[in-house]
């Protein structure tokens, strides 16, 4: 039986390529002079619940037969234009308060285009202009979403509006960022690029899917890697780290810095294949899988270190406090640091004096509603956690100012970067051997210069942080760190909080 379908006022030359929703949208919002809210209940799929919001990133709300019937295009052009449809998983936000927003390239957008790869969180450059991506803007997505655009009649040369003019033929439609911009005389071609434009914007985008697809292969990453969850720079490097170590160097430039990484599989129904103590399954109690973890970290990552854990150890309080940030050496601190975290201290005189031996250590945090926190999670959390402690300690040693500082929470394990997909949990962290060699280079130097530990030039301990009681569960500061003679500004002390 023939359907009556509501056409669309549109163009057969867009959408161009892997055009996004959001741009595919903005048009006919124009031409059709309709609100974002009219255009959802014309395109929604008739088993949806209603909405009035313009969803642009996913189709899983649209009839897209009829929608392309509305527009007289194929549909599988508009597949082009969705994640779901390429089968990309993303979390749609479009929430100001996740900073969710549009990153466009002007020069692209001065064509007519908007790319649907723009919209991932990891690509911030243009592959054909070859200039970085603006800034995520709020005011484009909410011009699509939800408010649609805004009309400014033109005035005339005495700077009136004429208010009699009801033909609207003179004026533009914007949104309020001027990002989006129609002049309604000018009868507009919404596509304005060339054909081989086109097949090099077709060329490069099915190259970057392809990069996409492979990743995915073997981890769950694109709902990480997509602009608006809620992980940080640290994060979301190890992501991106991860999917090139699968899947080569990503197609497309990229502005992100390249670290070596590594991840453990957990398996629901198998066990770890992480590689840990085989004692870890001989006894379940979690104290003393901790003492073997320390054991193993200590013999196969410290043990080289020996000296420099020694020069660690057998400080004493106001020393870990006036400490010179170019004679420390990263592993030992880091290996500190953990110590004191898992055992609940922050002097590590008490280490020392084993105070901790009827200690019951804290477990991990860790809250994910579909995955149990079992004994060997918790264990393979805090193994994982001297790794990102190191990395942390690594990447800031030799700063002007350090506070390594207990925030008297259990650790986050949230914090790291995890991704769970089809029963498999996998966790990212900096890959040990890289971390090594660089304590390696890092340490020799150092220990050339001193065997004080203690910025010399600086005996005064600043300011605060003074516990004596070796036994404080209190937060506060574990070790500080200095360059210079003097107090550092607070505002350029880096605070690794652990
Ligand atoms: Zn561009
Ligand atoms: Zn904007
Ligand atoms: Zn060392």
């Amino acid at each position: 039986m023939a359907r009556l379908v509501r056409k669309l006022i549109w163009q057969q030359t867009a959408p161009a390529p892997f055009e996004s929703g959001w741009s595919v949208f903005s048009k006919l919002l124009l031409l059709n002079q309709i609100k974002p809210s009219q255009l959802a209940s014309l395109l929604q799929s008739p088993d949806v619940e209603n909405n009035n919001r313009l969803r642009f990133r996913n189709s899983d709300w649209i009839d897209l037969e009829q929608f392309s019937e509305m527009l007289s295009v194929n549909p599988n052009r508009l597949r082009q234009c969705f994640f779901d449809q390429l089968q990309i998983h993303v979390e749609e936000s479009y929430s100001q308060l996740k900073n969710d927003g549009i990153k466009i390239c002007p020069e692209c957008l001065a064509k007519g285009y908007h790319c649907i790869f723009f919209e991932l969180g990891f690509i911030d450059i243009c592959p054909w202009h070859h200039i970085a991506l603006e800034q995520a803007c709020a005011d484009c997505l909410r011009a699509v979403y939800s408010k649609g655009l805004q009309f400014n009649r033109r005035q005339n040369h005495l700077g009136q509006v004429n208010p009699d003019d009801l033909t609207k033929a003179l004026g533009e439609w914007k949104s309020i960022c001027n990002h989006l911009v129609f002049e309604v005389d000018i009868v507009r071609k919404l596509n304005q690029m060339s054909q081989e434009q086109e097949l090099e914007i077709n060329h490069k985008c099915r190259l970057l899917y392809g990069w996409i697809k492979t990743a995915q292969t073997r981890l769950d990453l694109t709902g990480k890697l997509y602009c608006y969850t809620n992980l940080g720079a640290d994060g979301f490097e190890k992501f991106f780290n991860a999917a090139e170590k699968i899947a080569g160097a990503c197609p497309w430039p990229v502005n992100h810095k390249r670290s070596p990484v590594k991840w453990i599989l957990l398996n629901e129904r198998q066990k770890s294949t992480a590689q840990t103590d085989e004692s870890f399954h001989r006894n379940p109690d979690l104290d003393s899988i901790y003492k073997s973890i320390r054991r193993h970290i200590f013999t196969r990552y410290v043990k080289n270190h020996r000296a420099c854990h020694k020069g660690i150890i057998n400080l004493k309080r106001d020393e870990s406090l006036s400490l010179d940030t170019e004679k420390v050496c990263s592993i030992a601190l880091a290996y500190n640091v953990w110590r004191l975290k898992i055992e609940k201290f922050i002097n590590v005189e008490a280490l020392k004096q084993n105070v901790s031996l009827n200690r019951v250590i804290t477990p991990p945090d860790f809250y994910v509603s579909d995955i149990p926190l079992t004994t060997e999670l918790q264990a393979n959390f805090l193994y994982l956690q001297f790794f990102y402690i190191w990395e942390q300690i690594d990447r800031n040693i030799g700063k002007n100012s350090i506070a390594i500082n207990s925030t008297g929470l259990p650790y986050q394990a949230t914090d790291m970067a995890l991704t769970y997909a089809r029963g498999n949990l996998s966790i990212i962290f900096a890959q040990p051997e890289h971390l090594t060699n660089r304590a390696f280079k890092n340490c020799v130097e150092r220990y050339k210069v001193s065997q004080s530990l203690q910025n010399q030039r600086f005996s005064r301990i600043w300011g605060y942080g003074h516990y004596d009681n070796l036994m404080s569960n209190q937060l506060g500061l574990m070790f500080k760190l200095t360059k210079f003679q003097s107090v550092p500004a607070q505002r350029s002390i880096i605070y690794i909080n652990v």
